[in-house]
């Protein structure tokens, strides 16, 4: 196999990547991502906000910020038994991992997080892969978490280390990448990504992706979320991002983390199916849908179950089995793809 893993990758080199041509950029990112993944699959995940709203920090992108006033209200810790329910429902639709969310600063050690610890051991029970993501952790919370059988953990830098501040200031960069270290310490994978949309520049894309692909080993996942505009936030008149922008991140992503699961996670809503499809040729291999329409918030919307199982069957996509992260940990390589006419159809229940 043709070794391009590295981790020793300059700002020079990623920005002669991401200016390539585009059809050039995504020809060789198809290249790679064929040497490396079954490019027939695309992971179909479920987000779960066990905690909405009523969040501390002021991430100026984010509906769930107590800052500022959206029509996403808060609501309190879900119940183990309803996180469960939707996990079966997610799984009867062919989703293989299942991201119990929270909109928290950081964990303490309480009932709450102590719930949590269920909500994982649950969930994992139903055999899918389940990933947290709930704000900065020490290691000893990442190691109760890899005790209770988490598989993954969450923890996006957002953006470059150089543009951080114009929208987070109630954190520090180096406060994610410590989180992302002390996931490091357990066998929990990790997975970190960012935004674009948030105003930031080709460089600052391309610094944040420096930061992710000098990590060794590079985080076994990687979302690239595009800006959901929330009104009431301070991003709610962004301007926009092209797909073409969109699918040159992705291509990057790609070809300096080959091993990666790519995430092509908000702003998915938008994109007609053949963006999508460019997408996936660029190197995308997973998807978050929702029976409700919402990846995280309401005013962060996904694609249906039934509208994503459509999409993948014209495309003759497949979905990606669960633990099957070919590079990174003792992933179950072994397992087979769910085929899309195997998946059940919806049923008319909503979160
Ligand atoms: N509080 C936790 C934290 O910040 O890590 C978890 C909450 S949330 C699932 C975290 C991620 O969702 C953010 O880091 C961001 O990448 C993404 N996100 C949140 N709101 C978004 C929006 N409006 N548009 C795009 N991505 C968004
Ligand atoms: Fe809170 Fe996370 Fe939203 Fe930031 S992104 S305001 S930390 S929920």
């Amino acid at each position: 196999m043709h070794d391009d893993l590295r981790h020793d990758w300059t700002h020079e080199q990623i920005r002669e990547i991401y200016q390539t041509p585009l059809m050039d950029l995504v020809f060789r990112a198809a290249e790679t991502h064929r040497r490396h993944h079954d490019a027939a699959e695309v992971q179909v995940c479920k987000l779960v906000s066990v905690k909405t709203g009523g969040c501390p920090e002021d991430c100026k992108y984010c509906s769930q910020s107590v800052r500022y006033s959206t029509d996403v209200d808060a609501t309190p810790l879900m119940d183990v038994s309803e996180v469960v329910e939707t996990a079966k429902r997610a799984k009867a639709n062919g989703v293989t991992r299942v991201c119990l969310g929270a909109a928290w600063r950081s964990v303490k050690d309480n009932g709450q997080f102590d719930q949590v610890l269920d909500m994982v051991r649950d969930v994992t029970e139903l055999g899918v892969e389940v990933c947290c993501t709930l704000g900065m952790l020490t290691p000893e919370q990442a190691g109760r978490l890899e005790n209770a059988g988490l598989y993954a953990y969450n923890h996006n830098v957002d953006t470059s280390n150089e543009y951080y501040d114009q929208i987070i200031t109630t954190r520090k960069y180096a406060d994610r990448l410590q989180t992302i270290a002390n996931v490091r310490k357990t066998n929990v994978t990790v997975c970190t990504g960012g935004i674009i949309g948030l105003g930031e520049t080709d460089d600052d894309r391309i610094s944040m992706l420096q930061t992710l692909a000098t990590l060794t080993p590079h985080p076994d996942s990687v979302p690239i979320n595009v800006l959901s505009k929330v009104p009431g936030t301070p991003l709610a008149n962004a301007a926009d991002v092209s797909v073409f922008d969109t699918v040159r991140m992705i291509a990057t992503t790609r070809i300096v983390m080959p091993k990666s699961v790519v995430r092509l996670s908000a702003g998915r809503a938008k994109m007609s199916a053949s963006d999508q499809a460019l997408c996936f040729m660029a190197g995308a291999n997973s998807i978050f849908s929702s029976e409700a329409k919402i990846m995280l918030t309401k005013a962060v919307p996904s694609q249906s179950y039934d509208e994503d199982k459509a999409l993948l069957h014209q495309l003759g996509l497949k979905i990606r089995p669960p633990f099957k992260n070919a590079a990174m940990r003792s992933a179950d390589a072994s397992a087979d793809a769910v085929a899309i006419d195997t998946v059940a159809a919806e049923p008319t229940a909503t979160v």
